[in-house]
């Protein structure tokens, strides 16, 4: 079944979470490929230079690796628009350079379906509360860990305290 992606799964909608996302068409077992991440895929040096020429917002880019990127809102589909939640239904996984939206359990129809973004600067090492505070999270789980910044602890931050 490899490189068959059934996009019956999904339709696009508005979000309770952020502006415009993807829901569960259908029930959708554990462990099923919903989904790839289609894109222009770009090294990130030229992803910048199209930001800066307006071809890009830079806001579905998906990290693919040290050097390379695909960017969701070039060439895209439905994918880019799977919001970020710290308790996600689903997990991104890559496979021969492509990245795969799976569920890690079982979805009900109209479910809206979620990953972790886990978010990093594409090119600086360290992780600051600027980062952080500069991308909030709204996803509304119980472990909400206030930013889509990727951060080791699972545990909610402080630093987003109201
Ligand atoms: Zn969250």
């Amino acid at each position: 079944m490899i490189g068959v992606v059934d996009r019956d799964f999904v339709r696009i909608g508005k979000s309770k979470i952020h502006g415009t996302g993807v829901f569960a068409k259908r029930a959708i077992h554990r462990g099923a490929r919903i989904i790839d991440y289609q894109g222009l895929r770009v090294r990130k040096e030229i992803l910048l230079e199209h930001q800066a020429l307006g071809l890009t917002s830079l806001r579905y880019v998906f990290n693919l690796n040290d050097t390379e990127a695909i960017d969701g809102e070039q060439e895209g589909n439905a994918a880019r628009f799977v919001n970020h939640s710290c308790e996600p239904n689903c997990v991104m996984y890559v496979f021969d350079e492509t990245p795969y939206l799976y569920s890690l359990r079982d979805i009900r129809r109209g479910e809206e379906l979620t990953f972790d973004y886990r978010l990093r600067p594409a090119f600086k090492k360290r992780i600051t509360q600027k980062d952080k505070l500069a991308h909030p999270c709204n996803c509304g789980a119980e472990h909400c860990r206030g930013t889509m910044i990727y951060t080791r602890s699972r545990k909610p931050s402080k630093i987003l305290s109201e």
